[in-house]
């Protein structure tokens, strides 16, 4: 199986007004796929359509190669959900809410159901809170109790829609932490608007903006654009000779050019890093021309590149 979930222009329109448009989507086994977009993008649009919650408009989609209409039932039966808010019975305890959820899968032996439990709470970090009442919890305690209660049956896939979105910045780390310690055991989809979460634990993610999708790639490579890396270089004076000097090297793709406060920054994609690191500086040091101030690696923040992307859709791009 080469995509846990594979979507076909899978798209969803509500009247004239079209939530999802087109969307091809491909998640590899074993990722952290985080699905970014500002609030009313399509992510949750798109989660109720994997889950057979709701019908698509148009296109298909599979995922463990079975067909997400055709197949709803058994899909789910491995897949594993936490919805964006999750509800519980305060009065009850962590164990307790474990035990009612484990009753939906397991009729097995009261002990094996006993240990899968112990075993999930321990995953998410909550097995010293196992017997409180959830009514003390942080929001960060009970996304990763939905979080277990979602994994309690060993999913081949989980989808989160917005695990972290509600949390502060303790409850956010905690529910990252779980999701990273997750990933050996199964694939995970997650939703969420907030840019640094995809940054610090997801390794794929698709970018979607009214509806549509507008990148998907591994992250490392859409951090660098074309999947090469940049060396920013910075030098005194306006820096058009170095960059005509390093256009003519053969590993090296592109050099833009950005003027700051009378240096310029002469970022430079290669196709050969090591090249680049070797000779790179030397050749403008070499130059006695040149006056060089800074060098490194630039690595874009997905912040740059998510406002690059979203920049220039507007909300017409719904209408039909
Ligand atoms: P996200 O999860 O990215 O915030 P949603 O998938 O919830 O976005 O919503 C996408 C768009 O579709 C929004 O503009 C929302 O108002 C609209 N939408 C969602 N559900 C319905 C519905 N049942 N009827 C009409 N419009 C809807």
């Amino acid at each position: 199986m080469d995509c846990v979930i594979q979507t076909h222009d899978l798209g969803k329109t509500y009247g004239d007004f079209a939530a999802l448009q087109s969307l091809n989507l491909k998640v590899p086994p074993h990722s952290i796929f985080g699905f970014l977009g500002p609030n009313g993008a399509g992510k949750s649009t798109t989660i109720k359509l994997l889950l057979g919650l709701a019908r698509p408009t148009s296109g298909t989609a599979s995922i463990f190669g079975m067909d997400i209409q055709r197949d709803s039932a058994q899909i789910r039966n491995r897949i594993g959900y936490l919805a964006q808010d999750p509800r519980y019975y305060d009065d009850m305890t962590a164990r307790e809410t474990m035990r009612f959820t484990a009753r939906f899968f397991f009729q097995g032996p009261k002990r094996k159901i006993e240990d899968r439990i112990e075993e999930t709470l321990e995953l998410v970090g909550l097995t010293d809170k196992a017997d409180r009442h959830i009514k003390g919890f942080s929001g960060g305690e009970r996304q990763r109790l939905g979080i277990a209660q979602a994994q309690v049956n060993y999913p081949d896939l989980l989808i989160l829609d917005e695990p972290a979105a509600s949390l502060d910045p303790m409850g956010r780390r905690d529910v990252l932490e779980v999701m990273e310690r997750l990933r050996k055991h199964t694939t995970i989809f997650y939703s969420t608007h907030i840019l640094s979460d995809v940054q610090r634990v997801s390794d794929s993610v698709a970018i979607l903006n009214h509806g549509k999708l507008i990148a998907q790639a591994p992250i490392d490579e859409l951090l660098t654009g074309d999947g090469g890396v940049v060396y920013s270089l910075v030098v005194k004076g306006e820096g058009a000779s170095t960059r005509e000097r390093l256009l003519h090297q053969s590993w090296v793709t592109s050099v833009a050019l950005k003027p700051v406060n009378g240096t310029t920054e002469l970022e430079v994609s290669t196709t050969d890093e090591s090249t680049a690191e070797a000779r790179l500086l030397r050749m403008a040091l070499d130059d006695p021309g040149t006056i060089v101030t800074e060098f490194g690696r630039h690595k874009y923040n997905l912040e740059e590149v998510f406002v690059q992307l979203v920049e220039g859709g507007s909300p017409d791009d719904n209408r039909k």
